[in-house]
Parts: C-alpha cells; sequence; structure tokens
C-alpha cells in the first residue's frame, strides 16, 4: 500500500491509552510524508477503537460507515481501523466493512511500515507485541503529554476486554521512561502523565527491576518546573513507597484515580477485583490520611449481572462514605467472550441499570461539590491550560495539582504558566479564584 496521498486524520475514542497510541502512530506515519489534517480533508483516514463498552465500538462503526460512504461515492481515500475492536474482531472487520483498507492491532503499531509497503486489503493482528522502536511521536499540541509506562492487564476483570485486547502486562524500561520523559521536558511540556492499565504493578515482570515508586523517584528529580500525573491504579497494588513518594516529591501531583466499580462485596468478588469493601476503604483512607490537599477519584459500574437494589445501594453509601472527590460512571455493558458478558440470565433491564446509573450520577455530583467546598478561601498553585474571553475579560482556565479545574481571570499569565490563586467559589465541576 505505497501511498501517493499525504493527509491524515485519526478518530481516536476510548482512553488515554488510545490517545498516546495515535500520537505514535501520527509520528510513524510522519515517516511517510502523512501530515496531520482535518476529516473531510484526509486521504487516509484511521479510527482507533475502544471496545469498553458496546456504545464505543458502535461508534467506530459508525465513523467507518460515513467514511465508507465517501469512498462509494468516489472520493480516493483509504481507510483504517485500530485499537482495541480491531485486536478483538481481525479479519472479521475486512469482511463486515469492504472497504476497508488497513486492519492492525493494539500490538501492531511499530509494524505500520512494513504495512504500508504491503498491496492489498491487510489485517495485521498478532499477540504478541512488536517491539518498541524509535519514532518520533507527534503528540497533540497542549501542555500535557502522555507517557505510557506498562501496557496490558493481568487482572482479568469479568467485566473487562483489556487483557484480551492489550495482552498481558508489560513494562517498559525505566531508560526508556526516563529518555521519554527528557524529550518531552525538552519540546515545552509543563506536565506528564504516566499510563497504564494499573501504573502500580509497573514492574513486576522486570526481574529485580524497579517497581512503580522507583519510576516516580527518578522522573521527580528531572529538572525544570513539570508535573507529574499517573494514572490508573488498581487499589491493592498501591504500596507505602508510593504513597510516600507521592507525599514527598516536588513534582508529582497529589491525584489518585483507584477505580472501586462496586461498594458490595458479594459484585465485587463476581467481577473478579481482587478486593473486598473493607479494603478498598483502607487504602483510600490511608491516601486521604497521609497526603495534603490529596484527591481520590474513582470508577463505578451500575446494573452489573445480578446486582440487586440493595447492593447497588450499598455503592451509593460507600461514594457517601469515603469521601471520594469524583468518579467515572457506567451502566453496565455486555463485552464480547467476557465471563461477565456470559452472565446473559443475570443481566439487569436497561430501564433499572438506567435508573441507577442516574442515581450514581446524583451522588458523584454531591460528592464532587462536598469536595471542591473544601478548597474555597485556600490559595493554591495553579497550571494555566486554556483561555477563554467573555464579556470582554479574560478567564483563565488551568488545574490544581490534584486536578481539581479552576477559573480565574487575569491579564498577566499565559497557557502554560503556574499562578498563585485563592479560591473563592465552589461548583459542582471547577472552582472559580482570583490571582494574587
Ligand atoms: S484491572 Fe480489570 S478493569 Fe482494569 S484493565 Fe485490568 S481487567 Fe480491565
Amino acid at each position: 500500500m505505497e501511498s501517493k496521498n499525504k493527509k491524515l486524520y485519526i478518530e481516536t475514542l476510548g482512553c488515554q491509552m488510545n490517545k498516546s497510541d495515535s500520537e505514535r502512530i501520527k509520528g510513524i506515519m510522519s515517516h511517510f510524508g502523512y501530515i496531520d489534517a482535518d476529516e473531510n480533508d484526509a486521504d487516509f483516514l484511521i479510527v482507533n477503537t475502544c471496545s469498553i463498552r458496546k456504545l464505543s465500538e458502535d461508534k467506530a462503526y459508525s465513523k467507518l460507515g460515513n467514511w465508507g460512504a465517501r469512498k462509494k461515492a468516489g472520493e480516493d481515500i483509504k481507510i483504517g481501523i485500530c485499537g482495541c475492536v480491531a485486536q478483538q474482531e481481525k479479519e472479521n472487520l475486512l469482511k463486515k466493512f469492504p472497504y476497508i483498507d488497513l486492519v492492525f492491532g493494539t500490538h501492531n503499531i511499530y509494524e505500520l511500515p512494513e504495512l504500508l509497503k504491503q498491496e492489498g486489503r491487510i489485517c495485521a493482528i498478532t499477540n504478541t507485541p512488536v517491539s518498541e522502536k524509535k519514532f518520533e511521536i507527534i503528540r497533540t499540541k497542549g501542555i500535557n503529554a502522555w507517557l505510557p509506562v506498562t501496557e496490558g492487564c493481568n487482572n482479568f476483570c469479568t467485566y473487562c476486554v483489556v487483557p484480551y485486547t492489550r495482552g498481558r502486562e508489560r513494562s517498559r524500561s525505566l531508560d526508556n521512561i526516563i529518555k521519554e520523559a527528557k524529550e518531552i521536558l525538552s519540546k515545552g511540556y509543563k506536565e506528564i502523565t504516566l499510563l497504564g492499565q494499573n501504573v502500580d504493578s509497573y514492574g513486576k515482570d522486570l526481574k529485580n527491576g524497579p517497581d512503580f515508586g522507583d519510576v516516580l523517584y527518578e522522573l521527580d528529580k528531572l529538572e525544570g518546573d513539570f508535573r507529574i500525573r499517573f494514572t490508573t491504579s488498581y487499589p491493592t497494588d498501591i504500596t507505602d513507597k508510593v504513597i510516600n513518594t507521592v507525599k514527598n516529591g516536588k513534582k508529582i501531583c497529589e491525584c489518585f484515580h483507584i477505580p472501586m466499580q462496586s461498594g458490595n462485596d458479594r459484585i465485587l468478588k463476581m467481577m473478579n477485583r481482587r478486593y473486598n469493601v473493607e479494603e478498598y476503604s483502607k487504602i483510600v483512607k490511608k491516601v486521604q490520611n497521609e497526603i495534603e490537599n490529596v484527591t481520590v477519584t474513582s470508577d463505578f459500574i451500575a446494573g452489573f449481572p445480578s446486582e440487586t437494589e440493595e447492593e447497588f445501594q450499598d455503592t451509593i453509601k460507600m461514594i457517601k462514605e469515603l469521601s471520594l472527590d469524583y468518579a467515572n460512571t457506567a451502566a453496565y455493558s455486555p463485552r464480547p467472550n467476557t465471563p461477565a458478558g456470559k452472565m446473559t440470565d443475570k443481566f439487569i433491564p436497561d430501564d433499572i441499570k438506567k435508573r441507577r446509573l442516574f442515581e450514581l450520577n446524583e451522588a458523584i455530583k454531591e460528592a464532587t461539590f462536598n469536595s471542591n467546598k473544601k478548597y474555597e478561601g485556600k490559595i493554591l498553585e495553579v497550571l494555566i491550560e486554556k483561555e477563554n474571553f467573555k464579556d470582554n475579560k479574560r478567564i483563565l482556565e488551568g488545574r490544581l495539582r490534584n486536578n481539581k479545574v479552576v477559573h480565574f481571570e487575569s491579564n498577566r499569565y499565559n497557557i502554560g504558566d503556574f499562578a498563585a490563586v485563592k479560591l473563592n467559589r465552589a461548583s459542582t465541576w471547577c472552582l472559580f479564584g482570583e490571582e494574587i
């Protein structure tokens, strides 16, 4: 598939790992002369898919449908699909969508240069990763850069496709991580977010190698004014060493994303989560007690197969009891080939799932507002990400170290600056302040 067309568009769905993969794909494609383009202007269109929920999978198919219609109408475009849906559906996608030119899996990104030289319609899916090669990464402009430290997962939660689509957990070498972090900083980024399906288990696959606490410690030592974030943490993999490194680090942000998924022990067991409510609560409280101004955010699923009303109410109770700062929520969505997806006789009707999701969201809204309220009156550092103009005023938007969004008026600061801001008023989703 030798390219004469040179404009690339990638539609990225799903998690930050996909966003990071898309940046790597853009970097690889730039070696073939491709430049970033708008969707309507591009001649190579790729959808980087997510299969965590059916909705996201449907979104990818609808994109393909639109692009297919353009091709059918005579546009000279190439269409590719990658990511978790590609890894899962493989050649079926070529059969189902006759206008797709290229299907490549989550392990095949670094194979793109070879794939692009081949003729005809191609499906490249392997279950073992093609090893990382050096390519420039074309990162999304802004102040934050994604930096994957692990990929894959060994946990096999019964509702999740990640261990099947991303494979077993693999840690990158600490040297590679540090090298990439230095490159990121040399380009002027002010924030590095370390990514992994489970960042805290970093290093378990490296013999006598470093652990996640070491990664944080080493990155914290790098020169410059910048912040380090990390996501996602599996509750029982968070060590005291990680907590202490965050507490004592200068650049590591005080923010943990620790998915709980359910506040009921029976449901946690059915999900194959390897902790109970008591163990989860203990780790959250330890983080909250040890680290000043820390936020703990979470994920919850409403209507997991067989979840009773009482069990669902346990989740609502835990959100309040744990003083969580925010959580992502979703109604349970059955995924192909997962153990929970086969519990069809235990599925919860859609209307009940919808109502529980609504209740969950209301509880999260209340928790988020209460959390924001705690910051009223404090003076904290904001890293500025955006500017907006309203009623002849320049309003800056940024984040506290603990990831809370802050808006304040200023003509003094620019995007990428750190500013001391007095936080005057909390709303549900952000804080309003003034520069000092
Ligand atoms: S920890 Fe569970 S939910 Fe998270 S990626 Fe692994 S299997 Fe999926």
